[in-house]
């Protein structure tokens, strides 16, 4: 009997495999033919199929070479001969037996792969819903549950007391640059920020637009290198805030204690050290970060103020940028980026899993120890940052030329460790090494690099 079915293809999770007839091409082919194949999966425990290893996921050869020699078989009739070999070939690299690589990216960068696994079984219906998160009403009892969930779950990892609010809003780190300003500078008209790298100059331009910006130290003579030593004199008493950004994301650096700025209220950019490390949110009177390195997708970012910074913004500032606003309507006065919230919630579930941020901070410490190590001991590669001000983050580091820092990255990028080129700014390399990124990674990471030592000396 030959009859019109779609193809097959393979989920796995870490414990379990799958066989699901629901896949994009429809073809003709004998059933009796399908049923063989069907018989072959499940000939192989899964077991066999399947081991999952340091976050990589790999078939077992013999498995796999059984499944494909019997795919490519021309004469079984199984699909039209102009896709055996190709096009069903092609499928399997995309999305079957793909191992996922090691990403190094700045952001949008890697996520925690249980939550990715789990959002994708809750991609179509959430809960008992019978719903995406994505075709949910944002008012929706449902929805509202997951907004406060989240909420709740944050406050929890990061201690933050009942005086503050968090704001979840979109427009990412960017709109920050803007808003602080807008809603901030509202007694004497004029601030202090430290510049440590593009991030915070950025932010500084931005404020100039709408008052008087004090630039109290930078290091940009050195191109970033440190967080400058700070001369207390030249803050300004006066202040409506003070401005640092705890991780400078491009360089590498990142703030170890905190500046001493008396009653003015601290704000922060944490958009690529979010729940890295503990912080006490009390010395803060505003924190904000972009969810696309540590928290999930991008298009959510996180803010929180302290009550008493609200409801002071200029005039003229539109009714999307005050954070009372928002405040006000628990960040349901709009619809709010409502799948990236979802997302963020499992991330934080993740995270307190983990053991909350302190363990997440005693893993980045030896994740980021294995990296820096090897460079202070290597003869051929060098970090570019002040050893006192290193990230735990984003770890840049440059080879002695131009040709082997493209070399590296060619070659490391043919063994699946990918996005490991620095800023332009700086050049050389740089590996992030957010929460999400397992320790397996970093050490892989640095086996590589001792072996290209060795190729290049
Ligand atoms: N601050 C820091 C520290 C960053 O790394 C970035 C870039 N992700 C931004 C702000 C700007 O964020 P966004 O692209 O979300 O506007």
């Amino acid at each position: 009997m030959k009859g019109l079915i779609s193809m097959g293809f393979l989920l796995y999770t870490k414990d379990s495999i799958h066989f699901c007839i629901s896949y994009i091409d429809i073809c003709l082919f004998n059933i009796d033919i399908f049923l063989q194949l069907f018989e072959l999966f499940l000939r192989y425990p899964p077991k066999i199929f399947l081991h999952f290893k340091k976050n990589i996921f790999y078939i077992d050869g013999s498995a796999c070479r059984a499944i494909i020699n019997f795919i490519n078989q021309k004469d079984h009739g199984l699909f039209p001969s102009h896709i055996i070999g190709t096009h069903f070939q092609s499928h399997f690299k995309g999305g079957l037996f793909m191992e996922r690589v090691f990403n190094f990216s700045a952001g949008p960068s890697m996520l925690p792969l249980e939550v990715l696994e789990q959002a994708q079984k809750e991609f179509v219906c959430y809960g008992s819903s019978g719903m995406s998160v994505m075709e949910m009403s944002h008012r929706s009892k449902v929805f509202e549950g997951i907004l406060e969930k989240a909420q709740a779950d944050l406050r929890d990892l990061m201690h933050i007391p009942d005086n503050y609010k968090i704001l979840f809003l979109q427009g990412g780190g960017s709109t920050q640059f803007a808003m602080i300003p807008l809603n901030l500078m509202n007694k004497n008209n004029k601030a202090d920020y430290v510049v440590t790298g593009q991030w915070a100059k950025k932010a500084a331009e931005e404020a100039a637009r709408y008052g008087k910006v004090n630039i109290v130290a930078s290091s940009a003579d050195t191109t970033f290198d440190r967080i400058p030593e700070l001369d207390e004199s030249k803050f300004d008493k006066h202040a409506d805030y003070f401005y640092i950004t705890l991780n400078n994301t491009i360089y590498g650096t990142r703030w170890t204690k905190l500046p001493n700025v008396g009653d003015v209220p601290l704000v922060g950019d944490m958009s690529s050290s979010i729940l890295s490390e503990e912080i006490d949110i009390t010395k803060f009177g505003l924190l904000f970060a972009g969810a696309q390195k540590n928290l999930g997708p991008a298009g959510v970012t996180v803010v929180i103020i302290r009550e008493d910074l609200l409801g002071n913004a200029m005039d003229f500032t539109p009714t999307m940028l005050k954070y009372d606003i928002h405040a006000k309507n628990n960040s349901l006065y709009n619809t709010p980026p409502t799948y990236g919230i979802y997302f963020m919630g499992r991330v934080f579930e993740w995270v307190k899993a983990q053991g909350g941020v302190a363990a997440m901070q005693k893993r980045n410490e030896e994740k980021a120890a294995l990296l820096y190590d090897f460079l202070d001991s290597s003869a051929l590669f060098r970090g570019t940052v002040q050893k006192k001000d290193r990230s735990l983050m984003n770890v840049p580091f440059v080879l002695p030329t131009e040709e082997l820092n493209a070399k590296f990255i060619k070659e490391a990028g043919e063994k699946s460790f990918v996005n490991l080129k620095g800023h332009r700014t700086v050049g050389g390399m740089r590996a992030s090494i957010y929460n999400a990124m397992p320790k397996e990674g970093v050490e892989a990471l640095v086996a590589f690099m001792k072996q290209f030592e060795a190729e290049n000396k």
